[in-house]
């Protein structure tokens, strides 16, 4: 028995599924998940001292690489002032001058200590400020945790909400409405029978959580102009997609501006933050200046707000999402090259710094439906066979991958050579 293995036995006596997060079980993978210890640069070393070149990246905030110098010294410089205050700092300043700056959408912004915080309070915000309740989402966009959210989606274009856990009341779910992504018509209809009592609309503008889906032409101007048009609030959850698909998001990429946005992984430089902002009519609702309530004990705690500013900063160097692009196009269109030499199903998907791999004959993939399509058990295959190879992809199909400044020309190159052998392996 591997270490990894045991040390799962152990974690799974005290810790439901013996992790902190579900998809770090590896479930449906075949296997223990690799417990890490360490991690430089675009490695990852478990806790027998194996090496992987990882493209999950703490799943996300890692786009310089781990344990990035900056950052770490940053953090260090901080530490021996105190862990928290529960004050205001200059700090927090510093921080929301710099989102306001990258991102011009936001004119005033709030910290929070993770993703789903940012979305539960967005979601809140919408409906404070129009005074309304019902909620659009997209099916298989993923918010974090939040009970509005964790609502699953039907066939056909249009269900009012059914939850997808239990312990999210009926009577919640039943004010959220789940779409289907990319799907334009489906949203004009629904903004033309319910517009007006739509508090606000929240999605991811590339789709991070149903492996990597880009928004079709037309998609995320439809949203805005349906927003506009009935007054509901316009979200864009770049907690993925910030400071990754371009240095100003999603929102800088396709030029389209959303009125909140909510910020996390990045924004943070690996310590547990999220933000949410946007327009300063609508952030003047939150509390103590408005009547929406939002709060943290911890929220804009220095150390965090150090990390994240010191990866912010390094990564406006320009050229940085440039160059990010450059790997994932080596890494895509080299994966593409060998599957296609092997005879295998599999296409890519990329935006900016983030990326998809899809076991399918098709060559799109656009909606949830398209997604779950995919040969699973293709995708189960690899990623087990090339975690031998000591490289770490994420370990779902429904995941997508991340890439860091860290990744050199020779990281892709060994990934790649990996990839060669394991799919020539699968065509066997
Ligand atoms: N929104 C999106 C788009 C996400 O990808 C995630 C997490 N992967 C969240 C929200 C939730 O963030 P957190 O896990 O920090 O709560």
């Amino acid at each position: 028995m591997t270490t990894s293995q045991q040390q799962f036995e152990r974690a799974s006596l005290r810790i439901p599924g013996g992790v902190n997060s579900p998809v770090r079980a590896f479930k449906g993978m075949g296997q223990a998940p690799v417990f890490m210890k360490r991690a430089q640069g675009p490695y990852l070393f478990d806790v027998e001292d194996r090496r992987y070149i990882d493209y999950v990246g703490s799943w996300g905030p890692m786009i310089t690489g781990h344990a990035d110098p900056e950052v770490l010294e940053a953090v260090r410089s901080r530490v021996d002032d105190g862990l928290s205050f529960g004050t205001p700092t200059v700090l927090e300043s510093d921080m929301a001058d710099l989102i306001c700056d990258i991102m011009p959408s936001i004119e005033m912004v709030r910290m929070v200590n993770s993703g789903t915080e940012a979305t539960m309070s967005a979601v809140r915000l919408a409906r404070g400020y129009t005074g309304r309740d019902r909620i659009v989402k997209f099916e298989g966009n993923y918010h974090g945790h939040v009970d509005s959210l964790l609502v699953k989606a039907g066939s056909g274009a249009l269900t009012h909400g059914q939850p997808s856990s239990p312990g999210v009341p009926a009577s919640l779910a039943e004010h959220t409405i789940t779409l289907s992504y990319n799907d334009i018509e489906g949203v004009r209809e629904c903004f033309a029978e319910m517009g007006d009592s739509i508090a606000g609309v929240i999605v991811e503008p590339v789709a991070g959580n149903m492996n990597c889906i880009p928004p079709l032409p037309g998609f995320l101007e439809t949203l805005r102009e349906v927003c506009n048009d009935s007054g509901a609030v316009l979200i864009f959850d770049e907690v993925m997609t910030g400071f990754r698909v371009a240095l100003g998001g999603a929102q800088a990429h396709y030029g389209i501006t959303p009125d909140l946005t909510c910020l996390g992984k990045i924004v943070g430089g690996g310590m547990p933050v999220g933000a949410f902002g946007g327009r300063r009519e609508i952030m003047s609702y939150i509390s103590p200046l408005g009547p929406v309530y939002q709060a943290g004990t911890l929220a804009g705690n220095p150390l965090a707000m150090a990390a994240g500013i010191a990866l912010l900063e390094k990564i406006r160097e320009p050229g940085f999402h440039q160059r990010l692009g450059e790997r994932v196009d080596q890494l895509c269109d080299g994966l593409e090259a060998h599957a296609r030499a092997a005879g295998i199903d599999l296409i890519t998907q990329r935006a900016g710094g983030m990326f998809g791999l899809f076991f399918t004959a098709q060559s799109q993939v656009d909606s949830f439906a398209d997604a779950t399509g995919c040969d699973a058990d293709a995708f189960r295959r690899f990623f087990t066979a090339m975690l031998t190879h000591g490289i770490y992809m994420a370990p779902s199909p429904f995941e997508a991958g991340f890439m860091s400044s860290a990744h050199e020309r020779t990281h892709i190159d060994e990934t790649l050579e990996a990839a060669r052998i394991v799919l020539a392996g699968m065509a066997d």
